[in-house]
């Protein structure tokens, strides 16, 4: 893996967290980005090296509002690039990892992602991502 990509923050309020980041971080959001087959809408900002992800649900029965009504708004998930996606899901299926998607699957930012159940991380849901170029 080669750095963190992004972090994940999931929000409810999605144009309240889009301030809030923007007063935070003192810079402005970059991209919004609707992915529909997640039931999430996406908000990028560039950090320095790193992204922060702001996820809201876009329906109530999203994965996103489903956690938020678990644990709250917060850290989701850590994203983490690679430039083969493939070996990376390999390699950890090799260690014992379980894998939430056998293939690589199309997310935000024009990038392929896999995430990896939280269950055997520590409770971190992590997810690997590679850029489509
Ligand atoms: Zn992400």
């Amino acid at each position: 893996m080669l750095k963190v990509e992004h972090i994940g923050i999931a929000v409810k309020d999605f144009s309240q967290s889009i301030s809030l980041y923007e007063k935070l971080l003192n810079t402005i959001c970059y991209k919004k980005e609707l992915v529909a087959s997640e039931k999430v809408n996406t908000a990028f900002f560039i950090q320095g090296e790193t992204k922060i992800e702001l996820l809201e649900s876009t329906e109530a029965d999203g994965v996103i509002a489903k956690f938020i009504e678990k644990r709250g708004e917060g850290l989701h998930h850590i994203a983490f690039e690679t430039n083969d996606i493939e070996a990376e899901m390999q390699r950890l299926k090799n260690e014992g990892f379980i894998l939430l998607n056998e293939t690589p699957k199309r997310g935000a930012d024009n990038k392929l992602v896999c995430f990896v159940h939280p269950k055997n991380t520590d409770g971190v849901l992590i997810e690997l991502c590679q850029s489509i170029v």
